[in-house]
């Protein structure tokens, strides 16, 4: 976060389309994440997220390239731990009025904006879930969950058998299929 970033504690993030001259508009923003739904996507955002965005115009169509980030808790891979992550993806977007426009460039969509009102709430919270890695560990050493009674082996020991990875459960489990039993 920087010093000169303007902290909107707003709910939605709109760019009107007059304010894009010809020069483009360049967005510093710090906003707060509250009105944002994505703890049903894993994930809960710290703090504020930082926008770094610039808007070109041509016409009606508006391209917004740039980045978004900030700190986020994800759960670990292996224990479910949540743990505080920093976030940040490259924004390479483009807008066009719903009521026409291109509706795709190599394949990608653009999103649409109504009434002059370009609002970026949609592709914010979209580029923050794309940053969240498919994997992360809570720390490098996580000893994740005892296959055998789901106790988070980081706290206790559990005292399972220890030879008994996750990987001879699976195995097993997969020859008692093939068995039409399960073997012990
Ligand atoms: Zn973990
Ligand atoms: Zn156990």
């Amino acid at each position: 976060m920087s010093a000169e970033a303007v902290r909107v504690p707003v709910k939605t993030v709109v760019v009107r389309l007059h304010e894009i001259h010809e020069g483009g508009l360049t967005l510093t923003l710090e906003v707060d994440p509250g009105g944002w739904n994505l703890e049903g996507n894993g994930l809960v955002i710290d703090g504020w997220v930082s926008l770094r965005l610039q808007f070109i115009r041509q016409g009606v169509e508006v391209s917004v390239f740039g980045s978004v980030s900030a700190e986020g808790w994800v759960e670990c891979s292996l224990c479910l731990a949540r743990h505080k992550i920093p976030l940040s993806s490259e924004v390479d977007a483009w807008f066009v009025p719903a009521s026409g426009g291109i509706r795709s460039r190599e394949g990608f969509d653009p999103f649409l904006y109504r009434r002059e009102a370009i609002v970026l709430d949609e592709l914010i919270t979209g580029q923050l879930l794309l940053a969240v890695p498919m994997r992360s560990l809570c720390r490098p050493d996580c000893l994740g969950l005892c296959p055998q009674c789901g106790e988070d082996r980081n706290q206790v020991s559990c005292g399972c058998s220890t030879e008994d990875s996750m990987v001879q459960t699976q195995l097993r489990e997969l020859k008692g299929r093939f068995n039409g039993q399960s073997k012990t």
